[in-house]
């Protein structure tokens, strides 16, 4: 430890390089500002590493995987499959190498510079970062706290060799016979989902209704049926995990169902129910940024917390925990720092969940638009009415268009089906656009494709569908 060390000066401090904090570091310097970005564990956060980026990879495999064995309708057979587990986690960790250091090289190219080690405040123009020997000084004149979240451990289920986090399932290093998962937000689904395709046993115990709260019910039926279809996986919803009893080879789950206690045994126990923030451990009662009794710092519009000089962005603050809302909040603060007239508006965020079928979601869906009061058309229109739909054999879902009625202003839209998405982003741009239904229906687009059942929408919106009679 050095003591009495020189502070390091820089204009704009970022404290994470998750989504939120490297793209907020770039954004700066490229508004000239000198940036140092401090990472105490690896660039990318939670995204590239561990999250978003290697279940993408995981997810595709299992999918591979999974259409190989079962492309029957198309006339195709294949007798002997295989998986070699070790080459599936090889190709994850590439991907995650690859990206990571693209992070690197973005950040080089740049001129940001960046500092490894856990940064504590000191007050509200200093942080400390300090590693296993060597502790520095930095004194700054704006902070963007960019420290994300980490998995909720309940005491009944303490992480372990066979209870896992997220993490621990991204990272097995082979397939389980069977696995159960507490909690069927996006990331149990989509684990969950990946291990079944791979042929493991998987059990879902979810407390709530449905799996996939946050999506429509029309939706998530969809991903219910098709992991149901499988036929190696239950799903026990309103049922409350108790406990579990673990051995050297694996896992006894108790819970309750329909007021009956049922338990299953397994090879690992996958617990995914949620996130906390990474705002315990910065020190920030040194300079009494306002926070929720939850630990999320509280953000205006420009995302600067109750300290004039002090910006949070990402899963430390309010709103859905995802990637792509940390590096437009990070951009946001990076441009308010610059002096720049830029305000947050969450109404086109995005949410996704590459389960199958790929369920997407923009703006306000018909029920949250009727409860603000707009009056609103849901118009939907089928993928099994469209021609590539059904000449990839991925025939099942819909997308719902969710239009003003007074002028037809598409304010939200869902997607349920292949390619969700990816195809969700046309409708974001229609949301951020200002796109009546009939800027959309009058777009031509390309044919045979997935995207234009988003035309066809628009056109069941307008009053005028071509492909399904009116
Ligand atoms: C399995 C899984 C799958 C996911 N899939 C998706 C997806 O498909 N799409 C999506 O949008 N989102 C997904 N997410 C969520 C997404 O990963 C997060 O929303 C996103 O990473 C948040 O970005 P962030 O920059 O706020 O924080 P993080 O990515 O968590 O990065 C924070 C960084 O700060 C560092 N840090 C923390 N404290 C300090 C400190 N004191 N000093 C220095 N450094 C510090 C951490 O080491 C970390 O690298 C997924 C998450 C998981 C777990």
């Amino acid at each position: 430890m050095v003591v009495g060390d020189f502070p390091i000066e820089t204009d704009t401090l970022v404290i994470g390089a998750g989504p939120g904090g490297y793209v907020a570091a770039i954004r700066a310097a490229q508004l000239g500002q000198k940036v140092t970005v401090v990472e105490k564990g690896t660039l990318g956060g939670v995204c590239l590493n561990v999250g978003c980026i290697p279940s993408k990879a995981l997810i595709a495999a299992g999918h591979r995987y999974e259409t190989a064995k079962h492309s029957e309708d198309m006339g195709i057979k294949a007798d002997n499959v295989t998986v070699d587990f070790s080459k599936v986690q090889e190709f994850k960790q590439g991907v995650v190498k690859k990206l990571t250091g693209g992070v690197a090289g973005l950040l080089k190219g740049n001129k940001v510079d960046v500092v490894y080690g856990e940064a504590y405040f000191v007050d509200n123009e200093t942080v400390k970062v300090m590693d296993e020997k060597n502790s520095q000084t930095y004194k700054f004149k704006n902070v963007i706290i960019a420290s994300g979240s980490r998995p909720i451990e309940i005491p009944a289920f303490k992480y372990s060799k066979r209870v896992l986090d997220s993490t621990g399932a991204l990272n097995l290093q082979e397939i389980p016979k069977k696995l159960v998962v507490i909690g069927a937000g996006y990331i149990g689904t989509e684990l969950g989902t990946a291990y079944a395709n791979f042929g493991t046993e998987v059990t879902f115990i979810e407390a709530g209704d449905d799996i996939l709260a946050g999506f429509e019910k029309q939706m998530s039926s969809l991903v219910v049926r098709n992991l149901k279809k499988k036929g190696n996986v239950e799903i026990f919803t309103k049922a409350m995990a108790k406990g579990v009893e673990e051995s050297d080879t694996g896992v006894k789950v108790t819970f309750e169902v329909n007021g009956e206690e049922k338990s299953v045994e397994a090879d690992y126990l996958l617990v995914t129910v949620g996130r906390r923030p990474n705002t315990d451990e910065l020190g920030l009662e040194q300079v009494g940024v306002e926070m929720t009794d939850r630990g999320i710092i509280k953000i205006d519009k420009q995302c600067r917390t109750s300290v004039s000089n002090i910006y949070a962005i990402g899963d430390i603050v309010e709103g859905p925990p995802l990637a792509h809302k940390a590096s437009y909040e990070g951009k946001i603060a990076a441009e308010a720092i610059a002096g720049e007239k830029v305000e947050i508006d969450y109404l086109a965020i995005p949410a996704v969940v590459f389960s199958e079928p790929e369920l997407a979601s923009v703006g306000y869906t018909e029920k949250q638009a009727k409860d603000e009061g707009f009056d609103v058309t849901a118009s939907k229109f089928p993928f099994a009415a469209n021609g590539r739909a059904l000449s990839l054999n991925e025939s099942d879902g819909f997308l719902k268009l969710v239009t003003r009625k007074e002028d037809g202003l598409v304010i939200g839209a869902q997607i349920a089906g292949p390619s969700a998405s990816d195809m969700i982003s046309e409708l974001g741009l229609a949301i951020e656009a200002g796109m009546t239904a009939e800027d959309i229906a009058m777009t031509i687009h390309a044919h045979p494709t997935l995207g234009e059942i988003t035309m066809e929408a628009a056109e069941v919106a307008i009053g005028s569908p071509i492909h399904i009679v009116k």
